[in-house]
């Protein structure tokens, strides 16, 4: 394999400080879902909880388990419905469990009564996204099991989120309209959430007034930027990947990584970060326009800490960074530093 993943524990560890500065008070959830961005769980958990980060955000029950192994004192949030069995290893492992049907409580509860184990949730609202929420007609309802199950001893629902879709302000300012109205049914209930979160990057960075005491983030402090172009003070990237050149012929030059490793082969035309143009991606290496001086051997970098990052290459591809970071093949090694 001539090409691999490099990866600055220091960049890293850079971002997160950036971040926690920028938005505390609030706390910071770092989101480890795709392996943490493709940058690896098992770097990723250890260095932010050296950071002092307290919430580590994983998507499914499997990848939490993963991260309670790492990490016996975190608190770890996983927002997929799961499988009855899956929510019976959570709630033992004390986890904090995402809840967005009627259904999935009432299996975390049942779970719960069973195991005779407190479960620790958080209930998300529908607040437009139509992704997965209770929607606000099934709320009051949600509230009500919750609140029995919570003075049975079996539940605690230590927290309300919801996930905003970020096409507009304003319509991210009604999504935390209906937010504060649930939390606030909640309270009337009974019922005492702590955490009340509803923001990822985007929003937690550029929108101070939708923060609330926890912010779900991941894209930043992997230093995988948006879409929109915008400076973000302190954040670099994390990842930087980077081939070998196996080949020079008068014109062309290839470098070996491909399609086949995760490089989208859509990006023709693009130019990688040592300034030269993609001709075409095969399988397994990568046409380049020929440079002065092209060497057999000599690593260039694609894209990363560099000249040309993540989301830069999937501009030229309508996507975003964290999906050309997240292709890139786990056979392609990671180099720590
Ligand atoms: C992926 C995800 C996040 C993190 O989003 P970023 O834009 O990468 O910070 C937060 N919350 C939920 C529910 C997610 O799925």
């Amino acid at each position: 394999m001539s090409a691999r993943l490099d990866i600055s524990t220091e960049a890293f560890l850079g971002n997160l400080r950036a971040v926690t500065e920028r938005t505390a008070p609030a706390e910071l959830m770092l989101v480890t879902k795709d392996d943490a961005y493709g940058h690896g769980l098992e770097w990723a958990v250890p260095a932010a909880l050296s950071a002092g980060v307290e919430w580590i955000g994983s998507y499914d029950v499997a990848s939490a388990l993963r991260v309670r192994a790492i990490a016996p004192h975190a608190r770890i949030f996983a927002w997929a419905t799961s499988s009855g069995a899956e929510a019976a290893e959570a709630i033992e492992a004390d986890l904090d469990l995402g809840v967005g049907t009627a259904e999935y409580l009432r299996l975390i509860v049942s779970e719960a009564e069973r195991l005779k184990h407190r479960a620790r949730v958080h209930l998300k609202i529908d607040t437009g996204l139509h992704r997965n929420g209770l929607r606000p007609e099934e709320w009051a309802d949600a509230v009500a099991t919750a609140r029995r199950a919570e003075e049975a001893g079996v539940l605690r629902v230590t927290g309300v989120w919801s996930h905003l879709a970020e096409a507009s302000d304003a319509e991210d300012d009604e999504a935390q309209r209906g937010f504060l109205a649930a939390v606030d049914e909640l309270r009337d209930a009974g019922g005492t959430p702590r955490q009340l979160h509803l923001t990822a990057s985007a929003a937690s960075w550029w929108r101070p007034e939708l923060r609330g005491t926890l912010c779900r983030i991941g894209a930043f402090c992997y230093g995988i930027r948006s879409a929109d172009g915008s400076d973000l003070e302190g954040i670099r990237p994390v990842a930087s990947l980077s081939a070998d050149v196996v080949d020079v012929r008068e014109d062309v030059v290839r470098i070996g990584i491909g399609a086949l490793d995760g490089l989208p082969s859509i990006l023709t035309g693009a130019t990688i970060g040592n300034g030269a143009r993609i001709r075409r991606v095969d399988g397994t290496w990568t046409e380049l326009e020929c440079w002065q001086g092209a060497r057999r051997g000599e690593a260039v970098e694609v894209f990363g800490a560099g000249a040309v990052s993540a989301t830069d290459l999937a501009e030229r591809i309508d996507t975003v960074g964290e999906e050309i970071l997240t292709r890139v093949s786990p056979l392609v090694p990671r180099r720590y530093a």
